[in-house]
């Protein structure tokens, strides 16, 4: 616990710093804490030392840490991960807000379970890397899905862009068109602002690139578990 509130209060202070070398409030930024892997003794650790905001990118995990955390009623979670159509029901009983939608079939069923009047906040993932396999629509594709989601999803409401950096490249260059990509996300969706970049490695330059949400994992937690 110790160890743990040390290095969320490094990182932290290091969020600081990089927003204000941006010339940026660093209380404009949402620290989200991927604790995927880890335990569900490790988020109300967390929880205790303040955070709100944790990120998970498994359905069955993140359904099964709500389910025994359901106590704590004002944790966010963030679903951060590749989702398949069939779990959209599970992903959106369990999750605050959805950073992962990147094709409009996925939308799509996350609307249809939606209740009337019930609206799930939802970022459309972008694929800056080369290989089409990893997830996220298509930058050249990015405002198509904005339209279909904006037009024929009334239970979601699109808040902005999420990337993850190519692992094989540098990471501000990517930031860059990812920034350029929420340019283009507001032409359609004008008040869809927000920019979810940086994870342990990369996190300075998102903010750099104008990040809103950083989704930090290891730097935080420590080293993840190969099993829970
Ligand atoms: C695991 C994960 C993170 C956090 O990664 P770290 O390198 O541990 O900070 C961020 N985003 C996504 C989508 C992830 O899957």
């Amino acid at each position: 616990m110790d160890d743990l509130a040390t290095r969320l209060a490094a990182v932290d202070a290091r969020i600081a710093d990089a927003a204000r070398a941006s010339g940026r409030d660093p209380g404009e930024i949402t620290r989200i804490v991927v604790t995927k892997f880890h335990p569900a003794s490790l988020v109300a650790d967390l929880y205790r030392l303040g955070v709100r905001d944790v990120g998970e990118n498994r359905q069955q995990e993140l359904t099964a840490k709500t389910e025994e955390l359901a106590g704590l009623a004002d944790l966010r979670w963030h679903f951060i991960g590749q989702a398949q159509t069939k779990k959209a029901r599970a992903i959106r009983a369990a999750a605050s807000l959805v950073h992962s939608v990147d094709r409009p079939r996925l939308a799509d069923a996350l609307d249809r379970v939606g209740e009337d009047g019930d609206v799930l906040e939802v970022l459309l993932q972008v694929n800056l890397t080369d290989d089409p396999g990893r997830g996220g629509v298509e930058p050249a594709e990015l405002e198509a899905l904005a339209e279909h989601v904006a037009a024929g999803c009334p239970t979601l409401r699109v808040r902005g862009v999420m990337a993850v950096a190519p692992l094989d490249a540098p990471a501000a260059p990517a930031f860059a068109r990812l920034a350029e990509c929420s340019r283009r996300l507001r032409s359609v969706v004008p008040d869809a602002e927000w920019i979810s970049a940086g994870m342990t490695a990369d996190f300075p330059e998102a903010i750099a690139a104008g990040a809103t949400h950083l989704r930090i994992g290891s730097a935080i937690t420590g080293e993840r578990p190969l099993h829970i």
